[in-house]
C-alpha cells in the first residue's frame, strides 16, 4: 500500500463510503480534460464527471487561467454589505439563462444550501406575510441534499434512517405517469382544498439523479404545476443536477411551460471547480421581504456567501457553455444516447435502459430488487475500472454523464465496453 493510502486509511473519512469494505481509493494525481491520472500512470476516463459536476473536464486551461488571475486580484469577501464584479456578473448571466420569471440571485456554498435556502425563502416568504403555511410536497425517491431540511424534502430511506424521527413531515407523491397522473392531480386538487397548509412543492425537474435517474414527463409536471400555482403553492425546481445542459436544454425548466417560482443550482455552476450554491427566485418571493419592519430579514448566509474564485469559476465555465462547440457536444452526446437506447432498450441483460440529453442510465437485471445497496454495484465499478473508465453506479443502475469535452469516438468506445459487459452477465 502506498503512503497516501496508509494516511489517507489512518486520518481521512471519506463520503458515502463503507468503512469496512470500501477498497483503498484510487489516488488521482492529475487531471485532464475528461481524463484522470492515478499514482500508477494508468489514465481513466471520467464518465460522471466526477459526481456530476465536471462539465467540460479537468484542468480546462481557460477557467484554470481566469480562476488563477481572480485569485491575484480578489479572493474573497465578506457578501454582506459588500459586493463583487464576479458576483453580480454571473448573477445577471444566469438571470439572462433561467426561466424569465427569475429575478434575484441568492448564493450559497453546495446543492444542500441551495435547498435549504429555497425552502426557508418559501417558509418565510408566507411568514412575511402573516400567512401560516408550513408543508411540503416532494417526490417520492426525491433526493436533495444531506443538511436536515434537505434531507427531510428527500426520500427516507438508507441515507436517513438514523435522522428520521428528527426530519419534518413531507407528503410524498410518486413520479406522475400517464397512468396515475389524472389521479395526481385530482389528489393535490383535495388536498389544496382542504389543507391550507402546503408552502411548497419541489421537484428535481425530469430526471431524479440519486434516485437512480429516474425519468419522468415535462407536460406530466408542467400539469402538477399549474395545480400547485393555482393555489399559491411556490414550486421550487431543484435544477443542482439537472442544470447546465444536462438533460440537453440549458436549464431542464426550459422543457416546461410552467415556469419554477424558486430554481436551485450547484454541482454543474463552476464546472466543478469551487463549491457554489444558487438559489434564483422570482421577484414576488423577493417583494415579500422588502419592508420597513427589520423582523422581515431573510437572515441566512454563509461564510463563503458568493466567494469570488468561485464566482470567477462560474464566469468562466458559462463562457464555455455558452460557445457553439459546447452546445454542438451536448447535442452529439444526447443523440449518441438516444441510439444507443434504441439499440439496447430490450437486452435481455437489462431492465431498462433510458437517456434524458446527456445522461444515460442502464438498470441491470439482478436477483436482488432495483436498490441503492444492490450488491451488483461494486462489480459493475470494478468491471468497468479495469477497462479504465470511472463510473459510480447508483446500486445496479449504471450510467453515464460525462463531461462535455468528451469526443464521439470516446463515448462510443465506453458504449462498446458497456455492450461488452452486458453480453459478459
Ligand atoms: C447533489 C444534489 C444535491 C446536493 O448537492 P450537494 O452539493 O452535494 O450538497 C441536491 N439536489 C440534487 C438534485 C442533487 O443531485
Amino acid at each position: 500500500m502506498s503512503s497516501i493510502n496508509q494516511k489517507d486509511n489512518q486520518f481521512v473519512w471519506h463520503p458515502f463510503t463503507h468503512l469496512s469494505s470500501a477498497e483503498n481509493a484510487i489516488h488521482i494525481v492529475k487531471g485532464e480534460g475528461a481524463y484522470f491520472y492515478d499514482v500508477d500512470g494508468n489514465k481513466l476516463l471520467d464518465g460522471i464527471s466526477s459526481w456530476w459536476v465536471n462539465l467540460h473536464g479537468h484542468c480546462h486551461p481557460y477557467i484554470s487561467q481566469k480562476v488563477n488571475e481572480q485569485l491575484h486580484t480578489l479572493e474573497h469577501t465578506i457578501f454582506s454589505g459588500f459586493t463583487h464584479t464576479p458576483a453580480v456578473t454571473l448573477a445577471e448571466r444566469l438571470i439572462w439563462h433561467l426561466p424569465k420569471n427569475q429575478s434575484k440571485i441568492f448564493y450559497s456554498d453546495n446543492g444542500s444550501t441551495a435547498v435549504e435556502v429555497a425552502l426557508k425563502m418559501t417558509l418565510q416568504y408566507f411568514h412575511n406575510q402573516g400567512i401560516t403555511k408550513k408543508k411540503f410536497i416532494a417526490f417520492e425517491n426525491a433526493y436533495h441534499g444531506d443538511t436536515f431540511g434537505s434531507m427531510s424534502v428527500g426520500a427516507r430511506n438508507v441515507f436517513n434512517n438514523a435522522f428520521e424521527n428528527l426530519l419534518f413531515d413531507v407528503i410524498h407523491i410518486p413520479l406522475p405517469t400517464s397512468d396515475n397522473i389524472d389521479e395526481l392531480n385530482d389528489t393535490l386538487e383535495v388536498w389544496f382544498n382542504n389543507h391550507k397548509d402546503i408552502a411548497g412543492f419541489i421537484f428535481e425537474p425530469l430526471v431524479q439523479g440519486a434516485a437512480g435517474m429516474l425519468m419522468y414527463e415535462d407536460k406530466h409536471l408542467d400539469e402538477l404545476m399549474s395545480i400547485c400555482k393555482k393555489h399559491q403553492v411556490i414550486c421550487i425546481a431543484d435544477e443542482v443536477m439537472t442544470g447546465f445542459g444536462r438533460t440537453g436544454r440549458f436549464f431542464a425548466s426550459e422543457y416546461l411551460t410552467q415556469q419554477p417560482d424558486i430554481i436551485c443550482l450547484s454541482k454543474g455552476l463552476t464546472g466543478g471547480y469551487m463549491p457554489l450554491g444558487v438559489t434564483s427566485c422570482a421577484q414576488f418571493i423577493y417583494d415579500a421581504y422588502l419592508s420597513d419592519d427589520k423582523t422581515k430579514t431573510f437572515f441566512h448566509g454563509h461564510s463563503y456567501t458568493a466567494n469570488a474564485t468561485a464566482c470567477s469559476a462560474g464566469l468562466a465555465s458559462l463562457d464555455l457553455m455558452e460557445k457553439e462547440e459546447t452546445i454542438e457536444q451536448i447535442l452529439m452526446i444526447s443523440q449518441s444516447n438516444h441510439d444507443f437506447v434504441l439499440k439496447h432498450k430490450s437486452h435481455k441483460a437489462l431492465k431498462d435502459c433510458r437517456s434524458k440529453g446527456t445522461i444515460l442510465a442502464l438498470e441491470i437485471n439482478t436477483e436482488e430488487h432495483t436498490h441503492y445497496l444492490n450488491k451488483a454495484s461494486e462489480s459493475i465499478a470494478t468491471y468497468f475500472l479495469k477497462k479504465h473508465i470511472i463510473v459510480r453506479p447508483l446500486g445496479n443502475i449504471l450510467y453515464l454523464i460525462p463531461p462535455y469535452c468528451i469526443t464521439n469516438q470516446e463515448l462510443k468506445d465506453v458504449y462498446a465496453v458497456i455492450e461488452g459487459f452486458l453480453e459478459q452477465l
